[in-house]
């Protein structure tokens, strides 16, 4: 996304990364209301389905993993994520270049060699590549990519050091602990992993940690890939933007992020006669905007579903209760769809995002002084395309519901691009399918479209096949402290998600 997004740090940074895990969490929630999580802090899971414990951290390995047992390395890990935490890469301005050569360091004491690739003063990604043969081809490569920077926080609010890293009741506590730097350590690890086993390779393996992921400005992964495509070029790739959704104890689903929603700003912008606020007037901007911002706000655009929606519909009903089940099934279909997309829409904010376009209004700015009639007033929207949805379809049916001569739509220049989705039928995905129902007591594994915006959408573009899969398995607790207060991470869970992320990349890298 371009830097525009920083004038409106606050409220669109949430947009990216967090929001396909946030709302995915928030969909079970809504979704299964009557059925609260019951678990306690420091109490998170029972042993059934795979599910790992704060009691019994040990993980039960089910089948003999092609890297060995992980236990020791998830270990090691660990202090490799605790020391990323302690190093605050908070982004604006991120300077994740201490945590590029922190990286780069534990590398070459594996005898790995990796590169600096420097994007502006203190912001770098690093890059390294287990060689499968001398020539590379690219279109074989999988690309492991995990981001350095991480969102502010209010320290106020915060009940341990957002970055000291504290381990308590069976959870480490940080500011990325989730997101990403726990996905970071654990790649690095997979990579270490495989390196370590001396296994024979079918195609290079690549290690990205990239920057300014939060912010998507001038050192994100748009500029990394212009500047430096050829390092880290690959056709398939692991990322951000997936989850194992675990719920009372047991992994419910596996999420495996294939496309995403397309994000974008549009200004609503009033005017009107500014004036003595002691003599009202009719066009008064303020209230023409509220006007239209209220309409906005009640707008529903009309459906349709992706491959991927669908597939993810048909495959969650079978596991959502009976009568919910039973809509899902007909969501798409002739003459009871209307019916059912109200009842599932309506039961998650996320399933009606992931079948519509969406507009949210987000920032209001109207007036200089409490005195004055202002000429202008402006409301910025928030809006999430389907992929392959024109924003112009939807603003010409926001124009004719406002029906106001002194409301203009600005459509600002921060549009995210639109990206093709991932295959479901590569190897990698039916890969990281296999594995991840093997390792996670054959919970079913979904694909999945988020609502929010991963740095996948880039990859995408530039003909990558990759993969949105956060490894650990975590509860709608846990998610809703991303990008929030008290951020934690369940210390086991980080002991699993090392375990099957080593094991998904080894399956598709070691030759048989
Ligand atoms: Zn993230």
């Amino acid at each position: 996304m371009s830097g525009k997004r920083k004038l409106h740090v606050g409220i669109i940074v949430g947009a990216l990364c967090l929001s396909a895990r946030l709302l995915l969490a928030a969909q079970v929630s809504s979704s299964q209301a009557a059925h609260p999580t019951s678990r306690s802090a420091g109490t998170p899971t029972s042993q059934s389905a795979g599910a790992p414990t704060s009691q019994s951290p040990a993980v039960t390995i089910s089948s003999p993993s092609p890297v060995g047992d992980t236990t020791a390395l998830a270990k090691e890990a660990q202090g490799w994520l605790i020391d990323m935490i302690r190093t605050n890469t908070t982004n604006p301005p991120g300077s994740e270049q201490s945590i590029a050569k922190y990286l780069a360091h534990i590398l070459e004491k594996e005898g790995i060699q990796s590169e600096m690739l420097n994007l502006s003063p203190g912001r770098s990604a690093l890059v390294a590549r287990l060689k499968s043969s001398a020539v590379a081809d690219p279109s074989k490569a999988l690309l492991l990519v995990a981001h350095m920077d991480v969102v502010g926080v209010d320290r106020s609010k915060w009940t341990v050091d957002p970055f000291g890293a504290v381990i308590k009741d069976g959870y480490l506590y940080g500011r990325g602990s989730i997101d990403d730097k726990g996905m970071l350590a654990a790649n690095l690890a997979a990579f270490i992993a495989l390196k370590r086993s001396n296994a024979r390779l079918n195609r290079d393996v690549i290690f990205l940690a990239t920057a300014d992921e939060e912010q998507g400005g001038d050192a994100s992964i748009r500029m990394l890939i212009s500047k430096y495509w050829d390092k880290f070029a690959a056709g398939y790739a692991l990322n951000e933007g997936g989850e194992v959704f675990m719920k009372n104890g047991r992994v419910q689903y596996v999420a495996v992020q294939a496309s995403e929603k397309v994000a974008m700003n549009v200004m609503v912008v009033a005017r009107g006669t500014s004036g003595h606020a002691s003599r009202p007037t009719k066009d008064n901007a303020v209230v023409h905007l509220a006007a239209a911002v209220e309409k906005i706000g009640g707008y529903s655009a009309p459906t349709h579903f992706t491959t991927i929606v669908r597939r993810y519909f048909e495959q969650l009903a079978a596991i959502e209760p009976d009568e919910l089940g039973k809509w899902m099934r007909v969501l798409d279909s002739e003459d009871r769809g209307e019916h059912a997309q109200k009842v599932v829409s309506e039961a998650s904010p996320l399933w009606s995002s992931m079948m519509r376009d969406t507009v949210a209004p987000t920032m209001l700015s109207a007036g200089v002084r409490n005195n004055v009639i202002p000429a202008e007033a402006r409301a910025n929207l928030n809006i999430r395309l389907l992929p392959g949805d024109t924003v112009d379809v939807l603003l010409s049916a926001l124009t004719k519901l406002v029906a106001d001569p002194q409301i203009k739509f600005e459509l600002q220049p921060d549009a995210g691009l639109a990206a093709p989705p991932s295959s479901l039928e590569s190897d990698f995905y039916a890969t990281i399918s296999k594995v991840a129902a093997a390792q996670y007591g054959n919970a079913p594994v979904l694909p999945f479209q988020s609502t929010g915006a991963t740095d996948s959408a880039q990859l995408r573009l530039h003909n990558v096949q990759a993969y949105g899969l956060v490894p650990f398995p975590l509860t709608e607790e846990d998610y809703l402290r991303v990008h929030g207060d008290d951020e934690r991470l369940p210390v086991a869970s980080f002991v699993k998600g090392v375990d099957v992320l080593a094991r998904i990349v080894a399956e598709f890298a070691a030759a048989k």
